[in-house]
């Protein structure tokens, strides 16, 4: 398996803000509605998107979203100049509702960012858009072991998964979160046990997260298959660890989603 990009199926959404809603103390949930989503594709499992964010007063540079990312369409997005008043950032579909036309967004609040800082601030009729990046996910042929690890950016990832996984699959979902109430559950017709972990004040954002990577008790390595996305160092450990525990490199998907400095 590989982090897949995906196909684009259709160009940009272009789509508002319908309701902000505090999900845990350090989760927002930002729900967009558009009519254009009636006709995004529900791939499921951990389905991710480009976002594209206008400065305030920038809503016209939204017209320039590229129909794919690809290098051509990006050098023309460039040279439009809506670049630089866009910010483009990396996010998943927490929950789909196609005959609604809309779509959850779960943000993990953090200092310092234009993406956390914009959904923190979202007010209902907020424009912005997106552009379908499908998902890195492949459910492998045999999922009854699988290990699935991440942080709360990568919480929506790991629950659409789960939610989305077949009953024959089985094995460990490993979520870490800053505190408790930021902590969500999913439905899921497999034998995954989803297991929350939580962050030590000081502790290194993963570190809880690899801990329980590195415990975890392989029946069947080369049977196994992983899927890490997260901070960095927690993404990088746990594959090596992965790799050299004898689960064969292409069966682990990974993606590192930001960086901790
Ligand atoms: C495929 C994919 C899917 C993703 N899905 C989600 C999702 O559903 N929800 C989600 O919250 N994130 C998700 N992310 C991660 C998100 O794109 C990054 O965290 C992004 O950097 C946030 O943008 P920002 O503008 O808030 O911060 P930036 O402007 O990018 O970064 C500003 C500073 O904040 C730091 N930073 C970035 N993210 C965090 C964080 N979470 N905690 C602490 N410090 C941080 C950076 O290292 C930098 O120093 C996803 C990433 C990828 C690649």
């Amino acid at each position: 398996m590989g982090f897949q990009e995906a196909r684009r199926e259709r160009g940009a959404y272009q789509v508002q803000v319908k309701a902000r809603t505090q999900i845990g103390p350090h989760v927002v949930r930002v729900t967009a509605q558009g009519e254009s989503l009636g006709e995004l594709p529900q791939r499921g499992f951990d389905h991710w998107f480009r976002l594209f964010l206008p400065a305030d007063g920038e809503d016209a540079a939204l017209e320039h979203v590229p129909d794919r990312f690809t290098t051509g369409p990006y050098l023309k997005f460039v040279a439009s100049g809506a670049a630089k008043r866009l910010t483009v950032r990396n996010y998943t579909i927490r929950h789909h509702r196609p005959a609604d036309g809309e779509i959850d967004i779960d943000f993990a609040v953090h200092s310092g960012g234009v993406a956390s800082q914009w959904a923190q601030n979202a007010r209902s009729g907020d424009r912005f858009a997106l552009l379908d990046q499908g998902c890195g996910f492949d459910l492998p042929d045999d999922a009854g072991s699988l290990l699935l690890a991440g942080d709360e950016t990568a919480q929506s990832a790991i629950l659409g998964i789960l939610r989305d996984l077949p009953a024959e699959a089985g094995g460990l979902a490993v979520i870490e979160v800053p505190s408790q109430e930021d902590a969500q559950s999913e439905v899921t017709a497999s034998d995954v046990e989803l297991r929350h972990v939580f962050r030590k004040a000081g502790e290194a954002p993963g570190a809880a997260a690899l801990e329980q990577v590195r415990a975890w008790q392989f029946d069947r390595p080369a049977a196994t298959s992983a899927y890490l996305a997260g901070e960095r160092n927690l993404v990088a450990q746990a594959r090596r660890h992965l790799a050299d525990a004898g689960v064969p490199k292409p069966n682990i998907t990974f993606m590192s989603y930001w960086h901790s400095p």
